[in-house]
């Protein structure tokens, strides 16, 4: 039977989300990988068991997570009603709607009707009464946002979740986000989740400023470039059917030579030796330097990669000197750090 550990708030901060109540802890574990039906139970659960015992209390989840999809979704279901049940009100999860659940015209983007049939099915998924925060997964080009924001609005009324927030929208759909919501009096955003590392830079100049202006917190997802930034790719090789070629950081990835990977990613993974850190630890600590970045929200295949990552929180401070560096380093990476970028 499962106990969890009793000094688990010890170590772990948590910050408040913008100007809301709600505080996340500073690393959140993401369930997009290594927690499906393909994978393996026993380990999925045990970084589950892991990440909880070093006081990650927030899990985030969504209908597609896998493979198959919806599977992420059981499983962590499964390990909460076994393990964790006592524990529901230590904890924060989270699910979203936006990407292909099923068949047809009403499977994905951001209907009222999907948005809401698609939390139905994750509540019976994970055998929850509700979500602690319910996401719209990301922008729909087709669907008028007052509905999608209306259908958040709807699911916060019913009890079925206790916050709203958006995913990957761009920095102008997120301030009409809010005050669409807010002239309205609905479920106001209370956070939003984009992709966010030393590789993928837009969210400072588009997003970040009405975050701050708004008081929404921001939890920035795959903080390691989804394993781009760790001790795996510092040759600079990058096999193209990997998560890094292929799905966030693709475009980085394309738009790089080997050499060039090799030479930005060791030239960073020197100025984390310096810092004691693992190239992990620097990129996870740095996501966290500005505290208008609420929470980093990683991915892990191992309670080994788990526990390294954790170990983050030892050293969050960056000198100007280490910060100039990353940034030198990022503009050598073809990273204009002041106007857009092709980082989205
Ligand atoms: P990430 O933290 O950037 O990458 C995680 C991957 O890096 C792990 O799966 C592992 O790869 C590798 N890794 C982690 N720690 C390591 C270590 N210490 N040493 C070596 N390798 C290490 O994040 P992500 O998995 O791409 O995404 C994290 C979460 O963000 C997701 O689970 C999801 O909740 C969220 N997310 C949201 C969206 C959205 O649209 N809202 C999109 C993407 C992700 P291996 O598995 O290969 O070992």
């Amino acid at each position: 039977m499962y106990v969890p550990e009793i000094n688990r708030y010890d170590t772990m901060q948590y910050r408040r989300s913008g100007r809301s109540g709600i505080q996340l802890p500073l690393i959140s574990l993401g369930l997009w990988h290594n927690f499906g039906g393909v994978d393996n139970f026993e380990n999925s659960r045990a970084m589950l068991h892991r990440a909880f015992d070093l006081g990650i209390t927030h899990f985030d989840l969504a209908n597609n997570y896998g493979p198959p999809p919806g599977s992420a979704e059981e499983n962590f279901g499964r390990i909460l009603a076994a393990d964790l049940a006592a524990y529901r009100d230590e904890l924060i999860i989270s699910t979203k709607a936006g990407y292909l659940m099923w068949p047809g015209p009403y499977g994905e983007w951001g209907s009222r009707k999907y948005i809401i049939a698609s939390c139905d099915q994750s509540l019976k998924r994970m055998g929850v009464e509700y979500f602690d925060l319910f996401y719209s997964h990301r922008p729909d080009p087709n669907t008028p946002l007052e509905e999608t924001l209306a259908a958040l609005d709807t699911l916060v009324k019913q009890g079925k979740a206790l916050y709203a927030g958006v995913s990957s929208y761009t920095g102008a759909q997120f301030s009409d986000s809010v005050r669409i919501a807010q002239q309205h009096d609905w479920a106001p955003i209370t956070i939003h989740q984009p992709y966010y590392n030393m590789l993928a830079r837009t969210i400072e100049w588009d997003l970040l400023p009405q975050t701050e202006r708004f008081g929404a917190g921001v939890i920035a997802f795959a903080p390691l470039a989804s394993g781009l930034l760790t001790d795996k790719f510092l040759n600079g090789e990058v096999s193209p059917t990997s998560r890094a070629a292929t799905i966030w950081p693709r475009q980085w990835v394309a738009e790089h030579s080997v050499e060039e990977r090799r030479r930005i990613l060791s030239g960073l993974n020197d100025i984390a030796k310096q810092r004691g850190q693992s190239l992990a630890q620097m990129a996870i600590a740095w996501s966290l330097r500005n505290p208008a970045v609420t929470s980093a929200l990683i991915g892990a295949s191992s309670v080994a990669q788990l526990e390294d990552n954790l170990a983050t929180v030892r050293n969050l401070k960056f000198s100007p000197e280490e910060l100039e560096a990353i940034d030198s380093d990022a503009v050598e990476a073809g990273i204009n750090l002041w106007k857009k970028s092709s980082d989205s």
